[in-house]
């Protein structure tokens, strides 16, 4: 007998040789019908493995995340069968499963596969997943496996191969199909119900531009035809709110070439709301008692040997600037601790002034390669909205709690309301990896954790997640589309202190070092504005969006009239404007409908002479005539209900 451990920690015996597909039966019928893949000791096994020892078994179904990429693997398989089939002579390569789907990158030869190819893909794929053949592991030997490639004349599966050691190598079969596989798939292919062939790309053998470049056949699949449904619905949306389109509708930023790639350049209407953005935040943390300060754009490039990072990332970064006469060395900013950490060592401090906090919406630059630039989310040039605290190793506790307040307050303002958070800590296993004392580590994690109780939060802990100077906290944020976002992290850090030599006169009159705490709740102003757009699909809310009103009149005559509505709108911080082109009233609203003004003011005849506004709400909601001030006290409440002060 073996006796198994179950995650909610139930010890159960078995005979040996029992498969996980076994043990699920055992639990329930239910289980065994959604189990898909499994883990054994930390090693994904196939759910017909025989286990013949004691361990740990982990059951996947489709919801998790280990599930589907059993599912989305073991699909890549039924594709690469299609393939090989309709196009003769194919070279099959790797086929791994993705965050979203899969790939499989292949050699065509003389083929080429487009788009048109798709639907008979999907149909020959999807009839062999119908089959039901049950996905069989077999160990092969170094030489079995080198025959069958070398036979078909695939270089690249043996190229694969030569780099395995003897006695480790596996097949996995199914159908007619076989494919050189370390294992990790669903019981059969029939649990695969929809399959869909999303794209085809270039991409070079082992990423290698140097190599042959072969095709990369990208799909998706799924136990439902409506879960597909729903995921090409998905896609139609993401596509609609991509914030490069948006960005530009809306008229919030552009590029230039001649300015370079990655260096987003702000128009005047993203321009105000990024503003706005940041008077929100300023003003929050000048009640939690923050304090504004300023840095060069640039810094000699010692101050980052000093901080470590010119060692890290000086290879891979902006290369640095020399002064004419002097030869002095400068570097772009990429990060503002090091200025700040110059800023807390301009004096010194008691433990009575502890913590400072210095914030300061710090400009940085960090080199991408021209291929990983997108819109505003890859940049070169951006915007944190950086603070830096500086306290006693006794004042983190409350001090976190503190930036988990701000943090929370920015993610409800801004409607981001899914979120869980991630508590990264040290591998116990691996103590050498970290600096600073094990007492400080001990105090800092509990602080976290403590921290994230206290708050309500729904965490997990991540062990060997933190950096090796000190443990952090991340919110996993859930946008409108489902997607999951890494925002607002808050880390603690006993390197640089240590590194720029930063001390404070404590109780006992000796000098000690203080912790430092990184923070940026938005992140970088450019990358949350894309999230925010894609979030809200352009939808700001009330009190950030560009423009809160529109005055559309019906025809010159009541210009004057909306010249004076204007007026007291804007003497009410009303931000509005008014379209006076000579258009009808219908291609008018048309428009402000496209530019997501969320109210349109009709004026005409009747309002003119009633003194009142005919509004109409984006999205089409008919609200009526009222006067200009039921108006302005309307924007107010919906302002005040979505934007509180912290
Ligand atoms: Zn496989
Ligand atoms: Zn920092």
């Amino acid at each position: 007998m073996i006796k198994i451990t179950l995650p909610d920690g139930t010890v159960k015996e078995y005979s040996k040789g029992s498969t996980p597909m076994d043990i699920a039966k055992s639990i329930s019928e239910g289980l065994a019908r959604n189990v898909i893949s499994a883990k054994f000791n930390d090693t994904i096994v196939e759910t017909v493995t025989p286990l013949n020892e004691d361990g740990t078994l982990t059951l996947y179904t489709w919801n998790d995340d280990a599930g589907k990429k059993a599912f989305w693997h073991s699909s890549s398989h039924i594709v690469a069968q299609a393939l090989e089939e309709l196009f003769p002579g194919a070279k099959l390569t790797i086929g791994p499963a993705i965050e979203n789907g899969f790939y499989y990158d292949v050699d065509f030869g003389e083929h080429s596969v487009s788009e048109k190819d798709f639907p008979a893909i999907e149909k020959r794929a999807l009839e062999i997943a119908r089959g039901k053949h049950d996905f069989k592991m077999r160990p092969v030997s170094k030489a079995e496996a080198l025959e069958k490639y070398k036979s078909q004349g695939n270089e690249f599966k043996v190229e694969l191969i030569e780099n395995l050691e003897d006695g480790t190598i596996t097949f996995c079969d199914h159908d007619t199909f076989t494919d050189l596989c370390r294992g990790g798939h669903i019981p059969n292919t029939g649990i695969v119900k929809a399959i869909k062939i999303l794209s085809v790309a270039g991409a070079y053998w082992r990423g290698d531009e140097k190599n042959k470049q072969l095709t990369r056949v990208y799909g998706i699949s799924f136990p439902k035809q409506k879960d597909l449904t729903a995921y090409l619905n998905l896609l139609e949306e993401a596509k609609k709110r991509d914030h490069r389109k948006l960005g530009k509708e809306l008229e919030l930023f552009t590029f230039s070439q001649k300015v370079g790639q990655g260096l987003p350049l702000w128009l005047p209407k993203g321009a105000a709301l990024r503003e706005r953005l940041e008077a929100f935040l300023k003003k929050a943390q000048k009640k939690a008692g923050y304090e504004m300060v300023i840095t060069p754009h640039i810094g000699q490039k010692e101050l980052y040997v000093t901080s470590g990072h010119y060692a890290k990332y000086g290879e891979d970064s902006f290369q640095p600037i020399h002064t004419p006469k002097e030869d002095e060395e400068f570097l772009l900013k990429p990060m503002n601790c090091p200025h700040h950490c110059e800023i807390y060592n301009a004096r010194p401090f008691s433990y009575r002034e502890l913590p400072k906090r210095y914030a300061e919406f710090g400009t940085v630059y960090r080199y991408e390669q021209s291929g990983e630039l997108h819109g505003l989310t890859r940049v070169r040039g951006f915007t944190q909205d950086d603070a830096h605290i500086f306290c006693t190793p006794e004042q983190l506790d409350e001090e976190f709690k503190k930036v988990i307040d701000l943090s929370l307050y920015v993610l409800n303002t801004l409607g981001f309301d899914n979120y869980k958070a991630q508590v990264s800590v040290r591998d116990l296993d691996n103590p050498e990896k970290y600096i600073g004392s094990v007492e400080n580590w001990e105090k800092a994690e509990n602080a976290i954790i403590n921290a994230a109780k206290e708050k309500g939060l729904d965490y997990v802990i991540e062990s060997g997640e933190a950096a090796f100077y000190g443990p952090k906290l991340d919110f996993m944020v859930k946008d409108a589309l489902g997607r999951n976002w890494q925002l607002g992290t808050i880390q603690v850090d006993y390197n640089l202190p240590e590194r720029f030599d930063l001390t404070y006169k404590g109780s006992d009159n000796e000098l000690h070092r203080p912790v430092m705490i990184h923070r940026a709740p938005f992140g970088s102003m450019e990358r949350f504005i894309a999230l925010l757009l894609e979030h809200t699909g352009g939808n700001f809310p009330l009190w950030l969006t560009p423009e809160q009103a529109i005055i559309l009149p019906v025809s010159e005559k009541h210009e004057k009239y909306a010249e004076k509505v204007l007026k007291s709108l804007e003497n009410n911080e009303i931000r509005a404007l008014i379209d006076n082109r000579n258009e009808t009233v219908g291609k008018k609203i048309r428009e402000a409908e496209m530019s997501k003004t969320p109210f349109m003011l009709i004026v005409g005849e009747s309002e003119e002479e009633n003194n009142t506004i005919a509004i109409r709400k984006h999205g089409g909601d008919d609200l009526g005539s009222i006067t200009v001030q039921d108006f302005v006290d309307l924007v107010t409440k919906e302002i005040n209900s979505t934007l509180k002060s912290f």
